[in-house]
């Protein structure tokens, strides 16, 4: 009954569910430890035998309760938050890779998500292959190797805004036995469920419009449940053979649907420990309670802005998926029918310096490391988030040098406009 409400209601009414006479709104339960009255219960625990809490590390009801919540709104079968979006792309991958495995990557996401991939996780022992995501099915097809054991893209890549042809993502994964993971940090999951066009699991920065006030950084992991880990056996050996560290469980055949969710938490979160802070999940969950509201407002005005730039002569392009001229207009259409997000990319004819003149005379729109929240903000991707790359790899990702990143806000749209029309007016 309940799976039958819309988001709106999801995103109020789901997670903490109080019974008779319990608190209305979700408790932190500021607790680092749970009691029990017999040690063997606690051993029970222990083997993953029985579900409970011991250990806030691992799990924490506050967090659970708002992870729920999450699940429903991408219409998944488990999952859980950890500290940060690095945390959770990271345990999403680690949580199938080991030393010798590798990745196919977009080259477009995000850049810390690419230094992870292509440095740190590199250091591991886990190559990647960086594809176009544009490029055709069978280009795309060739960075497949024996080792693959993931794909990984965004749905609305940070900084870049090119939009995934999820369905050819997917259908290039499954036809090579590996699951697609589709950070839909930028869409959120009112714009988009990535799971209804293939994907198999979904990763959240839950610090940009999830949180959407630019108070807790977090992250969020999503299993559709979908991926028949047991299908390939000798791909996904941590899912379908005995794990010694709980007495020989075997993920796959003890917890079904939610083996992959749970082999993160009793393995990576007991031995790496990117726990979010109970805190931080209780502001978490008051922000996703108006994430549809503040999502329309975001798409709206930047929408508006994104019309107000093409049509400005100081600004050379423009780049924002909800406007006709966008080169990923149709993909939007299709995946997001609803809108996109309340990010713009551009550039103006004076190149880098008139981009660094124009945003340092903004006055409502501030210059921060940051991205989708309230507050109008800008960015500029070269100089700052996407410093660490070669202009090689900026193209690669995207990133044009002259690109400005504009994360449009919930103010009144015409002061928006305004505080950029003053800032053009000064190049
Ligand atoms: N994924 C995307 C699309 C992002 O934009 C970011 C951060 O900007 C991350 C992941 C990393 O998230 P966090 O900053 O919460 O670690």
């Amino acid at each position: 009954m309940e799976n039958q409400y819309r988001k709106e209601t999801i995103c109020i009414q789901s997670g903490w569910k109080p019974v008779n006479g319990q608190p209305r709104v979700l408790p932190i339960i500021q607790s680092t430890t749970y009691k029990y009255d017999t040690s063997e219960q606690m051993g029970r625990l222990f083997d993953l035998e029985e579900n409970g809490y011991f250990y806030t590390r691992l799990q924490n009801p506050t967090n659970d309760f708002v992870a729920q919540k999450i699940c429903e709104l991408e219409g998944g079968a488990a999952a859980m938050l950890t500290s940060s979006g690095q945390a959770a792309n990271y345990y999403a991958v680690f949580n199938i890779c080991e030393s010798g495995d590798h990745v196919v990557l977009s080259s477009t996401v995000y850049g810390g998500t690419f230094n992870l991939l292509t440095v740190t996780m590199k250091k591991m022992g886990i190559s990647c292959t960086v594809v176009d995501p544009d490029a055709p099915r069978e280009v795309i097809e060739r960075a497949f190797q024996e080792n693959t054991k993931c794909v990984l893209a965004e749905t609305i890549a940070n900084p870049a805004l090119v939009v995934l042809d999820i369905e050819k993502f997917a259908d290039l994964a499954h036809s090579h036995g590996v699951p697609l993971i589709i950070d839909n940090t930028f869409a959120t999951p009112i714009n988009c469920n990535p799971f209804q066009w293939g994907a198999d699991i979904v990763t959240h920065s839950t610090t940009k419009y999830m949180d959407g006030h630019a108070m807790c950084v977090g992250g969020a992991i999503v299993d559709s449940g979908n991926f028949d880990w047991a299908g390939y056996p000798e791909k996904f050996p941590g899912l379908t053979t005995p794990d010694e560290s709980y007495h020989g469980i075997i993920y796959t055949e003890k917890f079904g649907k939610a083996a992959y969710i749970t082999k993160a938490t009793a393995q990576l979160m007991r031995d790496l420990g990117s726990s979010q802070a109970p805190q931080n999940a209780f502001l978490l969950n008051v922000g996703l309670e108006t994430l549809p509201l503040r999502m329309e407002r975001h798409c709206a005005n930047a929408q508006a802005v994104a019309e107000y730039l093409e049509a400005h002569t100081s600004v050379a392009w423009v780049n924002y998926p909800g406007l006709k001229s966008s080169r990923y207009y149709d993909l939007a259409q299709k995946y997001m029918s609803k809108g996109t997000c309340g990010v713009i990319s551009f550039g103006l004819k004076g190149g880098r310096s008139a981009a660094e003149k124009m945003m340092d005379r903004l006055k409502l729109a501030a210059i921060v490391t940051h991205v989708a929240d309230a507050r109008t903000c800008v960015l500029h991707p070269a100089s700052h988030t996407h410093r660490q790359m070669t202009d090689e790899q900026l193209v690669e990702a995207g990133v044009a040098p002259d690109l400005i990143r504009l994360s449009v806000g919930l103010e009144h749209v015409d002061d928006i406009i305004a505080d950029l029309n003053q800032a053009l007016k000064a190049i």
